[in-house]
């Protein structure tokens, strides 16, 4: 697929797509959901949107002090969002990561030039079905949350995690 130099927020950033897929299903039955793992990582964006469903952060959030980035919380090995059936019950409002989707994220960096590394998902059942990906989106969606996340670092760094979620 190539590298996408995309000039958006007035800085460039680099989203590398590093395997070629034309169509894609999700098919979490067939798979378990392997993609619904827990620790799944949250922009602030992505955290006003689930809060607006009624959510609140206590029960779906947590700071991973490591790399200084809110993730979602684990509930039976799973994203705190996984349903009965594996199915996701935030759709049409999950999170950025979530809509890169056959995508994975396998490298980021935010030095000069932000850049970010998809691959597709090892062993998907959904790979080559469906709908024809919309390059496009996924690349404007990867770019947003590069763009988010390396703003969230800044914002944790200079006001901590309290003050980020009292501005939510
Ligand atoms: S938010 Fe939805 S799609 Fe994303 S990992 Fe959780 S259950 Fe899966």
């Amino acid at each position: 697929m190539g590298m996408l130099k995309l000039y958006e927020y007035h800085f460039s950033i680099m989203i590398h797509i590093l395997e070629n897929i034309d169509k894609w299903k999700c098919e979490y039955k067939k798979c378990g959901a392997q993609c619904c793992s827990e620790g799944i990582q949250l922009t602030i964006e992505d955290i006003k949107r689930i809060k607006d469903l009624g959510y609140s952060p206590d029960d779906f959030l947590e700071l991973d002090e490591t790399a200084n980035v809110f993730k979602i919380k684990g509930k039976e090995g799973k994203c705190f969002f996984t349903g009965k059936k594996l199915e996701c019950t935030i759709r049409d409002n999950e999170p950025l990561v979530c809509r890169l989707l056959p995508f994975r994220i396998v490298e980021v960096s935010y030095s000069d030039e932000p850049l970010l590394r998809l691959k597709p998902v090892v062993d998907c059942p959904g790979i080559g079905q469906g709908k024809k990906i919309d390059k496009k989106k996924i690349e404007s969606d990867a770019s947003k949350f590069l763009h988010e996340n390396q703003k969230l670092i800044r914002d944790i760094k200079t006001k901590g995690k309290k003050g980020v979620l009292a501005d939510i």
